[in-house]
This record gives structure tokens, sequence and C-alpha cells, in this order.
């Protein structure tokens, strides 16, 4: 591959403060990117169909033919090939490309490298052959790229948030109408630190679609008595509960998460805009113990961390982040306890689990964008 390029992009992965697994539910979520990125460099390779892909992080490299893209064993080229698929679905313009990637994302960590991949190589094949596609058009396509060629139904928040996110805001995202508002994240002096189990237990993504499973199915009773209701994001706490025996039991607490998470998300909002940082805390608390207990989507590392974290009055809040069993936990904690804060919690893990802990602190960045 020649070393000269013509594009480089810079897509983030994302952190999200509230609303888990709540995005493929039609609800409300409250991401951001961070300053943890892909870069991409692109080059054109002109009169041809070849593309050559390689990601440095994996030392591993391959070549697809534009007229032959089809799904490949091999699961991270197909978040390329899924994104090329998709592309090609709406433009006849795309032309061969090199590209290289390299990433400083934790991956498969919940923090959206995933989407940081897909978004970044969308954004830039659009700016190279200059497909005049839209940030939001961007978005979808990369979503549906990851249901389509990965396999994993994930909702709109991940690459909504890895191209649309602010420096210094969240994204209060409405994932039904993709109405959006930013909210600065004036949280001084706590900061957001995340920390890296660094544990990925494989039920991941089998999990996950069997309660995007779930939830539909108790819509869809929910559904045939009250016409109105398309998604969970219609139903209050009082209809559920009447529908408590009808529902499995599985059924009704997945359910009940999902409903009382979006609440959750609108206190979250108002704690946050009225700087009562406390009860913004309460609330990442609360979400941690709907995963855990309701939606059974945490893990004894997770757990640990999250427990720990309460003996210290200086961590406002904890919580899983992302899919879930495994992954990080993310944490508002004053910024003169930081460091001690990571020690006390690297020793405990690591006497616990025998495993190392990572922790970094993170700050909301700017969605995808141009390397100048
Ligand atoms: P997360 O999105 O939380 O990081 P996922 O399991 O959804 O976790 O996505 C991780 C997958 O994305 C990796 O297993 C790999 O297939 C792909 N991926 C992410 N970053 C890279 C990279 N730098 N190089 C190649 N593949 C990557
Ligand atoms: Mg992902």
């Amino acid at each position: 591959m020649n070393s000269t390029y013509d594009l480089c992009i810079e897509s983030p992965g994302r952190i999200n403060i509230i609303g888990e697994h709540t995005d493929y539910n039609n609800g409300f979520v409250l991401p951001t990117a961070i300053d943890k990125k892909i870069k991409f460099s692109f080059k054109k390779n002109e009169n041809s169909t070849i593309c050559n892909v390689r990601s440095v992080n994996f030392n591993a490299s391959f070549s697809f033919d534009l007229t032959k893209v089809e799904p490949s064993k091999h699961q991270w080229e197909n978040y390329i090939l899924g994104v090329v698929f998709e592309l090609q679905q709406l433009t006849n313009n795309l032309k061969g490309f090199d590209c290289v990637i390299e990433s400083d994302i934790p991956i498969g960590s919940g923090v959206s490298s995933s989407a940081a991949l897909e978004c970044g190589l969308a954004f830039g094949l659009n700016e190279l052959f200059k497909l005049k596609l839209s940030k939001q058009l961007i978005v979808e396509l990369s979503q549906r790229a990851e249901h389509n060629y990965v396999g994993t139904k994930c909702g709109i928040m991940d690459q909504f948030a890895s191209v649309m996110s602010k420096k210094d805001h969240v994204i209060l995202l409405d994932c039904k109408s993709l109405e959006f508002e930013y909210i600065p994240v004036s949280i001084k002096p706590y900061k957001i630190v995340l920390l890296n189990t660094n544990v990925s237990h494989n039920l991941a993504s089998g999990e996950y679609n069997k309660r995007r499973v779930q939830c539909e199915t108790g819509v869809k009773i929910i559904q045939k008595e009250h016409p109105h209701v398309a998604s969970l994001r219609e139903v209050t706490l009082d209809l559920l509960n009447k529908f408590e025996s009808t529902l499995d039991p599985t059924v009704f607490n997945r359910c009940k998460y999902v409903i009382e998470e979006n609440e959750r998300v609108k206190k979250a909002v108002n704690a946050l805009k009225n700087k009562q940082l406390t009860t913004l805390g309460k609330h990442i608390y609360e979400t941690h113990e709907g995963l855990k207990n309701l939606y059974e989507v945490s893990c004894p590392e997770l757990d640990f961390l999250v427990e720990f974290s309460k003996d210290y009055k200086e961590v406002l809040g904890a919580r899983m982040m992302g899919g879930g069993f495994g992954g990080c936990t993310i944490n508002i904690i004053h910024e003169h306890k930081i460091e001690q804060f990571i020690e006390d919690i690297s020793k405990a893990y690591f006497n616990n689990f025998n495993i190392k802990l990572t922790a970094f602190e993170v700050m909301p960045s700017k969605g995808t964008s141009i390397k100048n």
C-alpha cells in the first residue's frame, strides 16, 4: 500500500451517561463521543474496483472487489464489507480504495469501537468519493451494516453518538424520532472515569439479540389490548403492571427495566441541567441495579466494581455501560479522589479476579471528522 494518503478521518468511541438498552426500544439515551478514536488513512485506487484494508491493531489486511462484495468469515472484515455494501445500495460512485485503520479505543469493551469503525469508514468514503450523503444517512447505513453483515441488531445510539457528538456536550437523543438536544457537561470538579474489567463474556451478542426479542414479545402482548403501543416507550409502569400475570416473568422484568430506564433518563437530564450531580449519580446507580437484577446483562466483575465504588463518597455514581457481560463501568468521581480510587479499586479487583483493571478518564468530544 502506498504511504501517501488522500484523506485522514478520526472516528471516536462513545460513552453513555444513562439510558442503557433503551435505544432499540425507541427510547431515550444520553451519550457522547470520547477522546479515544480510530484513525483512518484513505487513498483512492484510480481506475480499479479493488479495495485493500489494513487494521494495525489486528496486524491483518484483506482485499475485496467492489463488484463482488459478500460477507466474510472474519468478523472484523464484515464491519468494513457491511458498510461498503450499504453504501452500494445508495450510490454507484464508489471506486477502489486503500484504507489503513489504527485505533486507541478499547475493543469489545462497551465503548463502541464497532460504531467508530463503521462510521469512520462511511464518513471517509463519503468524503473521498464526494457522495454527498448526509450525516444522518451515514449513521443509519452504519447501523444497517452492523445488522446485516455483523448480525448484531443494535440500536441507533452508538452510530449517532460517534458521528453527531459535540465537544463538552452530551446528546439527549430520542431514538424514535431522532430528535436530539446537546446538553453541556458542566460537572466540575467531577470527572468521568471508565474502568475496564478486561473481561468479555462470550454471551454478549447472542444475549443482546435475545433481550431485543424479549422486549418485542412484551410489546406484542400489550399491543393486542392497546393498539397504540408500538414500543415500550408507549407503555407506563401502571399499564405494564396490569400484564404482570399474563407476561412471562422474565419478559415482564425486561420491560419493567426499560420503562424505568426511560424515566430515569429524563430525571437525569433534569439533574444535569440543574447541576444536581448527587441526584444524577443516584440515578446512575439505579440503572446498574436494573441492568443487574431485571435486565440481567451484568456480570460479577462489573458488579464488584460498582459495589466497591459505593464506599467512596467522592464517587457520585457508577454503572456498567454498553451491552454488558463485561467491558467498562462509567464512574462520576471528584477529581481529587481519582488517583486514590483507581489505585484502591485496581488492587481489590486484582485480588478478587486475578485480572488487571484498566482505568482512564474520558472527555466528551466531537464526532467523526476530517483530520487536518
Ligand atoms: P465494542 O463496539 O464495544 O468495542 P463490539 O463487539 O461491538 O464491541 O465490536 C468490536 C469489534 O469491532 C471487534 O471484535 C472487531 O471485529 C471490530 N473492530 C473494532 N476496532 C477494530 C480495529 N481497530 N481493527 C479491526 N477491527 C476492529
Ligand atoms: Mg459495538
